[in-house]
């Protein structure tokens, strides 16, 4: 709190706008962190959450069942490829990295493994801020450096994308097959650790790796997931099937905290036993809230009858044309454009605070981090709102 600047008081609302207490107007560059995918105050949930909260806001998950949370589950499963089936619901996206990990590790328990406890993980990546969730993060990058060596030991190696690479990463995976219980990654583009993105080669590489040494591969989707990158899952556009993936933030269309760990058949079958104590010992008190998994149902709504990737599409195009001029700026080593996700990455960004608030005083809402400063609108935002967040960035990097 002392050395950021104060927070803007927020006090409504609305598609891509956010509207401040002095009477400011900004245009949202990042859909409230990757979640307000159908902008913001959207009738149709606002409508499925209104009826649900009379119905029944909330009854504990132990235990107990209700049809929201079935019907999303059996949603979600139809979406996702392959023999993704069975799915836990909690109530953030770190927490849904939690379980994916307890899963992976009490996969191997259940069996009688005592040894596969650590997991492969990427620089570059992100999944989270608790405890074993940033043991999986980038050491450097992923907001975290302060508690390297007190986290619990993973092994984290750059993404296998060519022969050096691949190399290092076969020679990690071969020494300490014993002790790992799975590789989880990003898939197609890390997010919160740098918007760095990779091809599918990679994952088709790592779902090769993952079979040849028996390791269970997790997919985190919390950013890719409901069409950021261009498909509805990057595991889609990728042809790879994971064995769990991690699905949260757009899940409700920027509305509720609700996230889902989804696990293959396999997987669930190493926890199906006449003996109590192989169950997952996980249950959240607001576990598949209900009123979040009908916010998530009528989010899905909107997936269907919305051209949601027709528009994804579309505001690709216009981040590409919109931020070709910041190519030639000093001091901008890439810009890289992938889905409705636009980057631009510099050399360095002396001061985020200062740089932020020329954004706010360009009326836009876009919140650099590390080097790099990115756009990740509302896939419903309109070519006018589109060009003013492109041409924000566009005139505030020049003017610095
Ligand atoms: C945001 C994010 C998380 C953490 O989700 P929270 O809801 O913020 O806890 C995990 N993984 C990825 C890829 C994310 O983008």
């Amino acid at each position: 709190m002392k050395t950021s600047p104060p927070p803007v008081a927020v006090e409504r609302t609305h598609g891509s706008r956010i509207m401040l207490a002095d009477g400011r107007e900004l245009v949202d560059g990042i859909a409230s962190w990757w979640t307000a995918c159908h902008g913001y105050n959207h009738p149709h949930i606002q409508a499925a959450m209104q009826q649900q909260l009379e119905t029944m806001p909330h009854v504990m998950f132990g235990g107990a069942v209700h049809e929201p949370a079935l019907r999303l589950a059996q949603r979600l499963c139809a979406m996702l490829p392959g023999d993704l089936e069975r799915v836990f619901f909690t109530d953030s996206g770190s927490v849904a990295v939690e379980v994916a990990l307890k899963m992976a590790t009490q996969y191997w328990l259940n069996q009688g493994v005592r040894t596969r406890t650590k997991f492969l993980a990427f620089n570059g990546g992100y999944h989270g801020d608790t405890i074993a969730a940033m043991s999986v993060c980038d050491p450097e990058e992923g907001m975290h450096s302060l508690y390297s060596g007190v986290l619990p030991q993973n092994h984290i190696v750059d993404l296998p994308t060519d022969g050096g690479s691949i190399a290092a990463f076969e020679k990690v995976l071969a020494q300490h097959t014993h002790e790992l219980a799975g590789i989880i990654v990003e898939p197609l583009v890390q997010g919160a650790g740098g918007m760095r993105f990779h091809d599918a080669g990679v994952l088709h590489w790592l779902r090769a790796a993952a079979d040849k040494y028996d390791l269970l591969l997790i997919f985190d989707e919390i950013f890719t997931g409901f069409g950021r990158t261009g498909s509805m899952f990057a595991c889609d556009e990728a042809g790879v099937e994971p064995d769990i993936i991690t699905l949260s933030k757009a899940l409700t269309g920027g509305t509720m905290g609700l996230a889902a760990t989804i696990a293959r058949k396999k997987v669930f079958d190493a926890f199906w036993s006449d003996d109590a104590t192989a169950a997952l010992m996980h249950g959240p008190s607001y576990m598949a809230n209900a009123l979040a998994c009908a916010a998530a149902n009528a989010s899905l709504d909107l997936f269907e009858r919305e051209p949601r990737l027709e528009q994804v599409a579309r505001i690709s195009k216009g981040l590409e044309a919109g931020l070709a001029p910041s190519r030639n700026l000093p001091g901008v080593v890439d810009v890289r454009i992938k889905g409705a996700i636009g980057v631009v990455e510099l050399e360095a960004i002396d001061d985020l605070g200062a740089l932020k608030q020329r954004f706010v005083d360009a009326g836009v809402w876009i919140r650099p981090f590390g080097r790099i400063v990115y756009l990740t609108p509302a896939f419903t935002i309109d070519d006018a709102d589109l060009a003013k967040l492109t041409g924000a960035v566009v005139s505030v990097l020049s003017a610095a």
